[in-house]
């Protein structure tokens, strides 16, 4: 039995294992696929303090791996199924089959990309439909492309897809942006970049490969079509956390925490994009992450158990 297990090794899973090693506990990083989370997808991160000029995502989820790793953490690949708490441990269930035992769980499995849901969305996904620039853009090379949203993401990842593709097209489904003022200036001024507002998608149309979009301006009720070559979609995340119990979720699938990140089971704790309240940003999660780790130290050494 582990004093703690953490499972996702994201930003805030990472920071979580950082404290945890030391501070000297028994402890484990369980993770689906591979260490790094959604910063993986993030081309460049300007706003994590300590570095002066902007980082590269895989180098930030790089280097946290590295230090945890450094520091003696051991990282497992399991996808976790189930987390239940009989008695005074907590029983993890994985989908290969096997059940592991923690005296305290730290949840930072994070969030996932949202999908639009129109037709055509998942039948051209991976041949002109994507949800990650920093991944396809330079398959989009002097090509005509069109982001969906209006938060912080779109924003980003319009500005980068102008690095490759000939011509962007914003399209979000109200007049006003989500997303920080420095992007909005940037995404306006940049002369690639034009914005189709009150509008929403509502079909992808293509035979091998996309070729248009249809849109509905939803001001003025009309409906139009958009000769595109991708379509790259950026409308919010939703929290990852089917595995857990019920009673720690609130109406909208988020983990509900107190300012410790101490969930309302004694010894479960969450950290990052899946938890209430949550703004979302790799530092925050990082900050959950040393937070959740001290809470279950406590937990641990006072035997709350
Ligand atoms: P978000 O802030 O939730 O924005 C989602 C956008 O998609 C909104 O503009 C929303 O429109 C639109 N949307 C949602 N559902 C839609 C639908 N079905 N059809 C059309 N449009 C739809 O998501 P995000 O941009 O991914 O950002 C998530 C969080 O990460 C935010 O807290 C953000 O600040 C943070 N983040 C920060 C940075 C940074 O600091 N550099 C970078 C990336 C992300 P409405 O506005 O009308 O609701």
């Amino acid at each position: 039995m582990k004093e703690l297990i953490i499972i996702g090794a994201g930003p805030a899973g990472m920071a979580a294992s950082i404290y945890a090693m030391r501070a000297g506990l028994d402890t484990l990083v369980l993770e689906k696929i591979s260490p790094g989370g959604q910063v993986m997808l993030t081309y460049e991160i300007e706003n994590y303090p300590g570095f002066v000029e902007p980082v590269e995502g895989w180098q930030l989820a790089s280097n946290m791996e590295q230090q945890a790793r450094r520091l003696g953490v051991t990282i497992e690949s399991k996808d976790v199924e189930q987390v239940r708490k009989v008695q005074d441990v907590f029983e993890i269930k994985t989908t290969d089959g096997s059940v592991l035992t923690a005296r305290s769980v730290i949840a930072a499995t994070g969030a996932s990309l949202k999908r639009l849901g129109v037709p055509g969305e998942s039948e051209f996904t991976g041949r002109g439909v994507s949800y990650c620039a920093t991944c396809d853009a330079a398959f989009f090379k002097d090509m005509v492309t069109a982001v969906v949203g209006g938060g912080n993401t779109a924003l980003e990842e319009a500005l980068y897809l102008t690095r490759f593709a000939s011509k962007v097209y914003l399209i979000h489904r109200r007049d006003e942006f989500r997303g920080q003022k420095i992007l909005q200036d940037r995404v306006r001024s940049n002369p690639k970049i034009e914005l189709v507002l009150d509008t929403v998608v509502t079909q992808v149309i293509g035979d091998e490969k996309v070729k248009a979009i249809s849109l509905l301006n939803k001001k003025t009720n009309k409906t139009s079509e958009l000769t595109v070559n991708g379509l790259f979609i950026f409308i919010g995340f939703s929290p990852n956390t089917a595995y857990l119990p019920k009673e720690v979720l609130n109406e909208a699938a988020q983990v509900k925490v107190d300012m410790h990140m101490r969930t309302p089971i004694g010894g479960l704790f969450a950290a990052g994009d899946l938890r209430e309240g949550s703004y979302r940003q790799v530092l925050m999660a990082a900050a959950d992450g040393a937070t959740a780790s001290i809470s279950a130290y406590e937990y641990i050494t006072n035997k709350e158990w």
